[in-house]
């Protein structure tokens, strides 16, 4: 596509963001569109006085006005320089391994593909395309990811509620073979069958890897409890691990079925792991009732706090459930506490859970700040990439 002519003429003063390598273009900063771009063409961003910015995908609609895919005027963003941010973005990940086939490839704005997820499950890659600018070039993606990767399938999970905010409609479906109706993937040696077609985000919270590591590190001989266990992905990790027994709670049946296959083709012993069908609220409540301890409590809650409005709610959420984590907790036992709220910050997290453990009249440590796996990249200049945090504490 040979760019389009089109450009967005900033307000004054409003050019600082982009000059600091920020890729957003928000609506209150535009002064005007010049030519007729077409939602997700390719514009220029100028400062009021002219100066070139950057080139950025436009989208009329949205509050993110455009999004930028480079900041170097002399970039032309089509085939050859999207083939190379892709290349630039697998480069960075570890090689996939027998043990490890599965990780995020791609995690859009920090990668320099803004919109554009691709996680990939062993041979079968998982996208998402977010904004008008990854719609706009949508064609390219599947061939590109199987030249470049050797899968040989992919396939579109586009079905977010941030699309309807580009004005796009949410879409899924195959883009290029077939897909099975689980891919066996492999995590630090553990085998997990995943729903890529079905299952939450893109099949599996390849986020959580590196946590699920440190989970398995710390589980040797004593009793877990992994709340909002999802496919079992942190109980069968400290099963591994050396965990006398995992007991798991998630409220998604689809989910604990998965979990239940997924302890079976690792071979682990079934009567080490027990799957409940329950509300973490009032079970963890239950448990404190029934008197029982663990050594080890994961939270790994979905995200309670969608937008800034719902910060207030998320923080009573978040503070109950670490509450009453903390009075389950063993003598030494550990907790690994997580938000992948992007509207609750590191800092606030960390005051709710402090506010928690003085509820709960509970003395911890802090052993370390926790954050996503190495490959849900961060820029630098996109803070906003940075949306999963957690802490580990000991008593
Ligand atoms: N730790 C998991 C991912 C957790 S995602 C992993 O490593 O794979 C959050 C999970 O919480 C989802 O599976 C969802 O079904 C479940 N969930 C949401 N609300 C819940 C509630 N109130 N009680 C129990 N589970 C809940």
């Amino acid at each position: 596509m040979k760019q389009v002519s089109a450009r967005l003429v900033l307000k004054p003063g409003r050019d600082k963001s982009l000059r600091h390598r920020h890729p957003w273009v928000f609506s209150g900063a535009v002064e005007s569109v010049e030519g007729d771009p077409a939602i997700g063409d390719t514009i220029s961003i100028v400062a009021r006085d002219g100066a070139f910015l950057g080139w950025a995908a436009y989208c009329p609609d949205s509050q993110i006005r455009a999004r930028v895919w480079s900041f170097d005027a002399k970039d032309e963003v089509g085939e050859a320089f999207l083939r190379g941010r892709l290349a630039a973005a697998i480069a960075r990940r570890r090689p996939v391994t027998p043990e490890n086939d599965a990780m995020r490839l791609v995690h859009g704005e920090s990668d320099g593909l803004p919109g554009l997820v691709v996680d990939r499950y062993a041979g079968v890659a998982a996208v998402q395309l977010l904004s008008a600018g990854a719609e706009r070039w949508r064609a390219l993606w599947a061939p590109l990811i199987a030249e470049l990767t050797g899968v040989t399938a992919v396939y579109e999970r586009s079905d977010v509620e941030v699309r309807t905010l580009e004005g796009l409609a949410p879409r899924t479906g195959a883009l290029l073979g077939e897909v099975p109706a689980t891919v066996r993937i492999h995590e630090e040696g553990i085998a997990y069958d995943v729903d890529v077609a079905r299952g939450q985000k893109t099949g599996f919270y390849l986020d959580q890897r590196d946590n699920r590591a440190l989970a398995a590190s710390l589980a040797g001989g004593r009793d877990v409890l992994n709340a909002f266990c999802y496919t079992g992905g942190f109980s069968l990790a400290a099963l591994k691990g050396g965990a006398n027994h995992a007991t798991s709670l998630d409220t998604s049946e689809e989910a604990l079925a998965l979990a239940r296959a997924n302890l079976a083709i690792n071979g682990f012993d079934a009567t080490r792991a027990e799957w409940l069908a329950a509300d973490v609220f009032s079970q963890l409540r239950k448990f404190r009732d029934q008197n029982r301890k663990f050594g080890l409590v994961v939270l790994d809650p979905p995200k309670f706090a969608p937008t800034e409005k719902h910060v207030a709610n998320a923080a009573r959420a978040y503070k109950d459930i670490n509450l009453w984590a903390m009075k389950l907790l063993a003598p030494g036992g550990h907790l690994l506490t997580f938000s992948c709220s992007g509207a609750v910050s590191p800092d606030l997290f960390q005051k709710i859970v402090a506010g928690a453990a003085a509820d709960a009249r509970a003395d911890l440590q802090i052993r370390r700040h926790l954050g996503a796996s190495l490959d849900h990249s961060v820029s630098i200049h996109f803070p906003e990439g940075e949306y999963l945090k957690g802490l580990w504490l000991q008593a």
